[in-house]
């Protein structure tokens, strides 16, 4: 056999290996849930998991795939052939057989359907797999809308629009989107110009006129909106949050004009638009004059936590495709992962993979007890510190890995369809804007901190956590504390200086996010069932590289032996 032939062979060998089953790819997912939800629920929602790992793998990613490959895109369609305006978006027959896949898998059924928090987070990381797929912000937008109306909405409103949000139905299901951002600011949504007026003519009804910049799902059937009621004051706490309905007769947009779709670096199957509202149709969800903190703790919040487990997802996706990669692929007359620093590089990236993880599913599991009605006030805190936190560092985490990993796999990395690295690389820098950019999340925690004593929390909550570990992982519990005790003054310093969003808080906040997920690494090294072994090395690891001021890989004696036992056996 010819070199050429050889190494071609190699790469269909390694193709020919590919997972096809994500959830099986996976057993980090399994052994994060039996920590935090448990072992009775973990095995109630196994068998959903598993099925739907298969389905992204065999029908998501394939699908996902061809509408990339093809530039197969939204298109919009302002007018139909007879002339009426239907402001419709034109999707591929792959995208609509990946969203079947994907609704039908009961990922937006709802607790009344068996879908509670950790099922939910554990169904998006595996769809994540895929990347955004133009999938998963319809469904992280329609599980927002499904809170805000479950907790918000009328009766008549629930009655109208649950069954719609919760089906598992893709060609009936309602989907839900959410339009904040206008073109003065996106971040600044107190600057929101557009207007509502109430309708004396219906019966509780609003119309909402104006401009808004950035609408992804722009083919969703319902769409949550912030507008201004006429004479509320200015700022966020004059926004009104409202519900309008795409159309009211089945075809006519309910009073709207999609200006354009925008030609984005990512999430490229999404259509994303720029919308005219003129005297559309709407309803309030709850008190209009609460809006602004119902889009952020139903909507926002959302999609804070669940952008995280996105993150992971496609941390996890990219570290399967280099590692693998590297067991085939040979250079220099030796698989690639034969090379000390490239075992090192793919340990580095799997340790950040598990913390990304470790903190996600911890802030998963915050949100379950709040859903419980179950949580106390340190963890109704805590959330509150980490579902901004915890989106801003997992966000930056995922481009960093996806990145490394198309540089483990040199020039091939690059080739669209070589792997999915490119564009998993693109949805993931989207990820970091999307919902918050880094410094306005940064800001927000800042502000937080200083209405409320989140760090207090936050340290009582860390303390909670490693009661569990005692000494396992070599002290690593320890050196949490003490890491904890030593960044509080400089935390407590930035928060007090009164500069909301500086560069030294965000610096603070890098480190207690960091302590955080070495909490939880540590917790999951004493406690999760499986390897044992692997767990403390990934805790031990991460606590050097981010706990540990002048830690010298090159000094210590344990490294090499961490990095080994990190990676396993077979390099997964
Ligand atoms: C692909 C895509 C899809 C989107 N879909 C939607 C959607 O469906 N609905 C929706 O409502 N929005 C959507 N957005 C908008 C997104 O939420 C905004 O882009 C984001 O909130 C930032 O707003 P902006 O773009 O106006 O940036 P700006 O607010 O102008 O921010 C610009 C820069 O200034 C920094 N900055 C701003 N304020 C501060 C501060 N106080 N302190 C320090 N730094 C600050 C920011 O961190 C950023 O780096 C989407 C964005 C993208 C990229």
């Amino acid at each position: 056999m010819t070199d050429d032939q050889r190494g071609r062979d190699r790469l269909l060998a390694w193709r020919a290996e590919g997972p096809s089953n994500y959830y099986e790819a996976s057993p980090n997912l399994a052994r994060v849930l039996a920590v935090r939800a448990g072992s009775d629920r973990l095995a109630a929602m196994e068998p959903t998991l598993a099925r739907f790992g298969r389905v992204v793998a065999e029908t998501v990613e394939p699908a996902v795939a061809e509408v990339e490959r093809h530039r197969q895109f939204p298109a919009l369609l302002p007018y139909d052939g007879v002339g009426r305006s239907v402001a419709t978006v034109e999707l591929h027959p792959a995208h609509q057989r990946s969203g079947h896949a994907v609704w039908s898998s009961g990922l937006l059924a709802g607790p009344v359907h068996g879908t509670d928090s950790f099922t939910q987070a554990g169904l998006f990381y595996l769809l994540s797999f895929a990347g955004e797929g133009g999938h998963a912000c319809p469904a992280v937008c329609t599980a927002g809308l499904t809170r805000a109306i479950t907790h918000h909405g009328s009766p008549a409103l629930q009655d109208r629009y649950l069954p719609g949000l919760t089906s598992t139905d893709y060609a009936h299901a309602l989907r839900g989107s959410q339009f904040l951002t206008e073109v003065q600011g996106g971040s600044d949504v107190g600057a929101n110009t557009t207007v509502a007026r109430l309708d004396p003519a219906e019966d509780g009804s609003w119309r909402i006129t104006g401009e808004k910049w950035f609408c992804s799902v722009a083919d969703a059937d319902l769409f949550a909106v912030t507008a201004r009621p006429e004479g509320a004051p200015a700022g966020t706490r004059g926004l009104g949050c409202f519900v309008v309905p795409r159309t009211l007769d089945g075809t006519t947009p309910n009073g709207f004009r999609i200006r354009r779709l925008k030609d984005k670096l990512g999430t490229r199957a999404l259509a994303s638009a720029e919308i005219e509202f003129e005297g559309a149709v709407a309803w309030p969800i709850g008190e209009v004059d609460h809006g602004f903190r119902i889009a952020v703790e139903e909507l926002l919040n959302t999609s804070r936590w669940l952008n995280a487990v996105g993150s992971t997802g496609l941390m996890r996706r990219a570290f399967l495709e280099a590692s693998s990669y590297a067991t085939y692929r040979e250079a220099f007359g030796v698989p690639i992962i034969t090379f000390p620093i490239v075992r090192e590089q793919l340990a580095l990236m799997k340790v950040e993979e598990h913390a990304a993880l470790a903190s996600t599913m911890a802030l998963t599991g915050l949100v379950d007890r709040i859903d419980a009605g179950a949580a106390d006030d340190h963890e109704r805190l805590v959330h509150r510190f980490l579902v901004n936190a915890n989106k801003y560092v997992t966000s930056i985490a995922a481009t960093a890995v996806v990145h490394q990993a198309i540089e483990l796999l040199g020039g091939n990395g690059t080739i669209e369809d070589f792997t999915p690295l490119p564009r998993l690389y693109r949805d993931a820098i989207v990820y970091e804007s999307w919902e918050g950019t880094h410094n306005v999340l940064c800001a927000q925690v800042a502000r937080d901190c200083d209405r409320f004593d989140l760090l207090g929390s936050v340290n009582a909550w860390v303390h909670r956590e490693l009661e569990t570990t005692g000494d396992r992982a070599h002290g690593v519990g320890a050196q949490v504390l003490e890491a904890l005790e030593r960044v509080q003054g400089g935390f407590r310093a930035a928060v007090g200086a009164g500069a909301p969003g500086a560069a030294g808080f965000r610096r603070r906040l890098d480190e207690v996010v960091r302590i955080i997920q070495a909490a939880c690494l540590a917790v999951e090294a004493a406690t999760a069932p499986g390897d044992q072994a692997e767990k403390e090395a990934v805790a031990m690891l991460f606590v050097r590289r981010y706990l540990s001021p002048g830690h010298d890989p090159d000094t210590d004696p344990d490294w090499a032996d961490l990095v080994a036992l990190a990676l396993g056996a077979d390099g997964t």
